[in-house]
């Protein structure tokens, strides 16, 4: 179902966590909201959820306002970061639970909660304990438990930032497997930009309690709408030029006699060897560049090595002009 928010808004005192936000998530999308700790993603979460009430704002879930539903007839599922599962009961109960609670006659809900288990690809371990299986396993276990009861929209906070880091693009996969299969709105909380780039339909860049851009994750990377967008998605240049601010993907920035005539002298200030590019942290005194990022070229091994660079080299630095991208004030 689509979910919608209007001016939704949640203060804490005098801390307004969530600003007012309008976003628009299309039935059977993957959105992701994406932000640094602390700008409101997760109780953002928690209002679409009913697990927190609304200050202002209204949430709408298919053709119907939800803010005074509770969460169980909102249609909507939650996945949490600690999995929560029952250690005293083995996976198929745990997943069942639900299904239980509903007063649902015992071998219909085994039989819904094997299929479930046989699609997150845990059936053959339906006997288990909680304390008998491994982190990634668990994992999977909650995400039947919390899919099995039929919602239309999955809120999932975090779910894979306490796997280790290859258990996390593999179960980034599957996630996006098992969304496209049951084809429900899938709503996801990261910090992590690569997981948001990897699995959204919609990313949704979240600063401050509100939001920079939503959009689709190659929109979001090609034409980021904010300088705080740039950045925090990264591989990108943020630079004040006299009339104007822009940003220029680090893997078209020119060095050298390709540079072109408006190019400025550098400095090579670092050199990190990252495989099949090369990173070149760059000085240019003649651009007014973020402190905190030094300016950045990424050029393919290849490239690095027909005209190697070491530190303290001086080389032009220049862009096309197509590739600058205007940032919003
Ligand atoms: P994120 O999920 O993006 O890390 P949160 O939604 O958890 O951010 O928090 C947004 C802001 O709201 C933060 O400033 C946080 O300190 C504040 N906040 C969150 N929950 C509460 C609460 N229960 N009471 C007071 N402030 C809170």
């Amino acid at each position: 179902m689509d979910v919608e928010l209007a001016a939704l808004t949640k203060r804490y005192g005098h801390t307004t966590a969530v600003d007012g936000i309008d976003l628009k998530i299309r039935s059977g999308s993957y959105c992701c909201l994406l932000g640094p700790s602390g700008c409101g993603k997760s109780t953002t979460l928690r209002m679409i959820a009913g697990h927190e009430t609304v200050s202002s704002g209204d949430v709408v879930i298919g053709p119907k306002a939800v803010g005074d539903l509770p969460p169980a007839q909102r249609g909507t599922a939650m996945m949490f970061q600690s999995y929560a599962l029952f250690p005293h009961l083995n996976c198929r109960d745990n997943v069942a639970f639900g299904l239980k609670m509903r007063g649902m006659a015992k071998a219909e809900r085994h039989r819904r909660a094997d299929a479930m288990l046989a699609l997150v690809q845990m059936d053959r371990l339906a006997e288990r304990l909680p304390a008998q299986l491994s982190g990634g396993q668990q994992q999977r276990v909650a995400l039947a438990r919390a899919l099995v009861t039929g919602p239309k929209v999955l809120l999932l906070d975090e779910p894979l930032s306490a796997l280790d880091p290859f258990l996390r693009v593999r179960m980034r996969t599957e996630l996006k497997r098992i969304q496209t299969d049951l084809g429900i709105t899938f709503v996801h909380v990261t910090h992590s930009q690569e997981e948001a780039m990897a699995l959204s339909d919609l990313v949704v860049v979240m600063n401050g309690g509100r939001i920079e851009q939503a959009a689709d994750p190659r929109t979001v990377f090609e034409r980021p709408a904010t300088a705080f967008v740039a950045r925090f998605i990264g591989g990108h240049n943020v630079i004040a030029l006299p009339d104007r601010r822009i940003a220029v993907r680090a893997d078209r920035m020119l060095l050298g006699p390709e540079a072109g005539p408006e190019a400025v002298p550098a400095q090579v200030v670092a050199v990190e060897y990252q495989g099949s590019a090369v990173h070149v942290g760059l000085d240019a005194p003649g651009l007014d560049t973020d402190a905190a990022t030094p300016l950045t070229a990424i050029l393919s091994d290849h490239a690095f090595a027909r005209r190697p660079l070491a530190l303290g080299d001086t080389v032009r630095v220049g862009w096309q002009a197509d590739e600058a991208h205007r940032l919003e004030a």
